[in-house]
C-alpha cells in the first residue's frame, strides 16, 4: 500500500496579497521597497504606466514603463489600468496585467502608488489589500532628504514639499502607518507587516484540507 503522505504546514497554498507603500516623496519608500524586493522572492513590484519623462538612472520596464499621453489614453480607454491619477502634472497607472491570476497563486505584488491610486485599489479588491504609509520624522528632514537628492530643481523641491503635506494629510485612511526615522528600523517593521498579513487565516487558503486531515 502506498504511504500516506501528510500536508505539512510549510507549503500550504496561500491567496497572495496586494503591498502597497506611500508615502510623500523623501520619506524613504524607494529604499524600503527595494530592500523588500531584493530580499524577498515572494514578493514582486507592480511596475507601473507613466507620461512623466525618464529620470538618470532608470529603466523602461523596470521603474515604469514610459509612454506618450496617446498610449495612456489607449490603455484608460481599453480598461487596461486597475486604478490611475494624475500627480505632479503627469500621469500614472496601475496596469492589471496578470496580477488577478497571480494572486489566486500565492504571489504577493508590491505598489508604490500615491494615495488616489490606494483608494482606488481598495475600492476594486479590499480583500487582498493591504496598505502601509511611511512618514517622515520632521518636514524640516523631509527637505533636507528632498535637496540632498539634487536631482531636482529648488522649484520642483518647493513643489514636493507642497505636495507632501497634501499627501500627508491621507494618513488616516491607511491600515498602517509607520514613521521613518531609522531606515533600518522602518524597513524592519514593514516586514513584520507583510509577514503578518500573510498569516491572516482567510489568505491561507490550504487551511482547510490542513484541519481536515488534522481532525481525520
Ligand atoms: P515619481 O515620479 O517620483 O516616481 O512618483 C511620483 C508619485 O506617483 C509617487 O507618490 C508615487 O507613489 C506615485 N505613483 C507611482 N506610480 C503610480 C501609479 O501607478 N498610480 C498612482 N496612483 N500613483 C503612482
Amino acid at each position: 500500500m502506498a504511504e500516506h503522505k501528510a500536508l505539512s504546514h510549510t507549503d500550504l497554498a496561500r491567496r497572495g496579497l496586494m503591498f502597497i507603500l506611500s508615502s510623500p516623496s523623501g520619506a524613504g519608500k524607494t529604499t524600503i521597497s527595494r530592500k523588500l524586493l531584493e530580499t524577498d522572492e515572494a514578493i514582486k513590484l507592480s511596475v507601473s504606466v507613466t507620461t512623466r519623462p525618464m529620470r538618470p538612472g532608470e529603466k523602461d520596464g523596470v521603474h515604469y514603463f514610459f509612454v506618450d499621453d496617446a498610449e495612456f489614453d489607449r490603455m484608460v480607454e481599453e480598461d487596461d489600468f486597475y486604478e490611475w491619477a494624475h500627480v505632479f502634472g503627469h500621469r500614472y497607472g496601475t496596469p492589471k496585467g496578470r496580477i488577478r491570476d497571480a494572486l489566486k497563486h500565492g504571489q504577493d505584488f508590491l505598489f508604490d502608488i500615491d494615495w488616489q491610486g490606494t483608494q482606488q485599489l481598495y475600492q476594486k479588491d479590499q480583500q487582498d489589500t493591504v496598505s502601509v504609509f511611511i512618514l517622515p520624522p520632521s518636514i524640516a528632514e523631509l527637505r533636507r532628504r528632498l535637496e540632498g537628492r539634487a536631482q531636482d530643481s529648488a522649484e520642483v523641491i518647493d513643489a514636493r514639499m507642497e505636495r507632501a503635506r497634501a499627501e500627508i494629510s491621507h494618513w488616516a485612511e491607511y491600515d498602517y502607518v509607520v514613521i521613518n526615522d531609522d531606515l533600518d528600523e522602518c524597513y524592519a517593521k514593514v516586514r513584520e507587516i507583510l509577514h503578518a498579513e500573510r498569516m491572516k487565516r482567510t489568505r491561507q487558503t490550504g487551511l482547510i484540507p490542513f484541519v481536515r486531515e488534522l481532525m481525520g
